[in-house]
């Protein structure tokens, strides 16, 4: 009640030619107008240099550097923690109309540059268009959504009343936040993280990837552009030695917000876990992490379907995302026929420059590369290769592993590359089990027609983000709370009805007149 209607960003419909040719002009005016650049660090509201800089490189391209960003040294780590220190005295106490109002005038803001955000998030961490375009709609999105949340909260909520006292219950922000995220989505995770925190009052650090530090600074940009106070967030860039355990470690810090991997998440809890000398809270972390995503397969499912959304959710981006499909459990009576159906629609993706919209790009770098070889390597002693397995420098070809057994890596390891494995189930029963068979509980897809079957996926499936009759990528914000179980991490659900409950901490004034 109250609050505007709201609608998910639509996506551009690169099919049609005008679409097209803008958003291939848009990467020549954001070459012109960033690439050779240095960016400096933002620090209580003024730009500032650091020790030396580095290179951001456009992962298609070996050699090409795009721009750079500086190396913060450790005193303008304390003074950026000083910086949101200060101005949290100020925006703890805005007005959360005033909140609102700044998200939505970012939204509108950002609508109107959308491909030129496309186009530098490609550059950066090579996504192809309609990928790229997904991620900024959902960026549009959170703004509209935090706007909404920002107001929801200020309301505060009833409790069981009591004779003789007036007693609320509201919600208050916590302090400075460090917000740590990855390079895979470099603006929507980022964005969603900063949002929660100034929605609920509190003031930010905000701590890109190394690898896509410019898909971050736009949208700090845009906020501020927007009206949000300089001082509200604090931009960091620089070595993990500066920025990584020191920025946990600061006792000035009350919560650290991060999205990435299982080690780095949990070093971070453990760090954080540690009072320091001058701290006077216990620090708050949300910490979300990988996963091992599985998509069951029923005897009695739409085959054409399930292997239409296996192949988008296993190797969109190639396969670099904490929801991409990884392991196929199927039927043993229809294994076959989808294994074959995916392997024939896996093979018609084109690979090429995500600038030029390829189907499959390069993986982050040539480091990640070699990695998942390896893990391809070993699975070629281990499993049934049927595609792919091949790739140079940062290319990883689509790599489809049959008859994965339990025990091996293939089926238990995140590998965050276009790798798929197949592995047969004697009953549906059994391939939920098999699907639970994991310390990670992120996301699900489950296919069947059968509705006792898919009320027993909803009951049994151990994960945060269950999909049924549909792909386990492409959560949109405000609707589809995303976050997982295990060791999946902290189940913050970004984009839900319960995100900035995790920003907030609960007063309760009881007052007898
Ligand atoms: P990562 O290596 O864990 O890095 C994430 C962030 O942590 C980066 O900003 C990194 O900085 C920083 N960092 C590194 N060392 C640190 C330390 N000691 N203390 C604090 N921060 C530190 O992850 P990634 O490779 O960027 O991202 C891929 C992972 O993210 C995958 O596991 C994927 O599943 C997960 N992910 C999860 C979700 C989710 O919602 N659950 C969403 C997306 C991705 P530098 O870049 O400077 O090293």
């Amino acid at each position: 009640a109250g609050f505007l209607p709201f609608e998910h960003e639509p996506y551009f419909d690169f099919a049609r030619a005008e679409v097209a040719q803008a958003q291939r002009a848009a990467f020549g005016q954001v070459r012109e107008r960033y690439v050779g650049r240095t960016f400096d660090l933002l620090i209580g509201g003024e730009p500032a240099q650091g020790d030396g800089t580095f290179a951001v490189c456009n992962p298609a391209v070996p050699g090409e550097a795009l721009w750079h960003f500086q190396n913060a040294t450790p005193a303008q780590l304390g003074q950026a923690v000083a910086g949101a220190q200060a101005a949290f005295e100020t925006w703890r106490f805005s007005d959360p109309f005033q909140r609102a109002s700044i998200f939505k005038r970012a939204a509108e803001l950002l609508r109107a540059r959308r491909m030129e955000f496309n186009a530098v998030m490609t550059l950066e961490n090579a996504k192809n268009w309609a990928e790229a375009d997904g991620e900024v709609a959902e960026s549009v999105d959170h703004f509209e959504v935090f706007a909404r949340e920002a107001l929801r909260w200020a309301q505060g909520k009833a409790v069981y009343p009591m004779q003789g006292e007036h007693v609320t219950t509201v919600y208050e922000p916590l302090g400075v936040v460090a917000v740590i995220s990855p390079w895979n989505f470099p603006s929507a995770i980022p964005l969603g993280m900063a949002l929660g925190a100034l929605a609920a009052g509190n003031t930010v650090i905000w701590k890109p990837a190394a690898e896509t530090p410019l898909s971050s600074l736009l949208m700090i940009e845009l906020l501020f552009e927007a009206g949000l106070p300089r001082g509200a967030v604090q931009f960091l860039t620089g070595s993990d030695e500066v920025l990584g355990d020191p920025l946990v470690d600061h006792p000035g810090v009350r919560m650290v917000a991060f999205t990435g991997s299982k080690e780095i998440g949990c070093r971070i809890m453990e760090r954080a876990a540690k009072v320091r000398g001058g701290q006077r809270w216990l620090k708050r972390v949300m910490a979300e992490m990988g996963g091992k995503d599985p998509t069951v397969v029923c005897a009695d499912a739409d085959l054409e379907a399930a292997a239409q959304g296996i192949v988008a959710s296993a190797f969109g981006y190639a396969g670099q995302k904490c929801s991409a499909c990884s392991r196929v459990i199927a039927e043993q009576s229809v294994y076959d026929g989808l294994l074959r159906r995916v392997t024939e629609l896996t093979a018609e993706l084109r690979a090429g420059l995500p600038e030029d919209n390829a189907a499959v790009g390069p993986v982050i770098h040539a480091a990640s590369a070699e990695r998942i070889r390896g893990y391809v390597a070993r699975g070629r002693d281990t499993a049934r290769l049927v595609l792919g397995g091949g790739g140079e420098g940062a290319f990883v070809e689509p790599t489809i592993f049959a008859d994965v057994t339990q025990g091996d890596p293939l089926f238990r390891e995140e590998i965050f590359g276009p790798v798929l494995s197949f592995t047969p189930a004697r009953d549906w029963e059994h391939a939920i089990e098999l699907a639970n068979d994991s310390e990670y509980g992120l996301t699900a897809a489950f296919y069947s027609r059968d509705p006792h079957k898919l009320s027993e996926a909803r009951r049994r499936l151990h994960v945060g983000n269950l999909y049924l009759n549909r792909k386990c990528t492409g959560a949109m914000s405000g609707t589809h709370a995303f976050g997982g179980y295990g060791m999946s991490g902290t189940n913050a659900k970004v984009g839900g009805p319960d995100y900035l409950f995790w920003f907030l901490q609960t007063k309760t004034v009881a007052q007898r007149y």
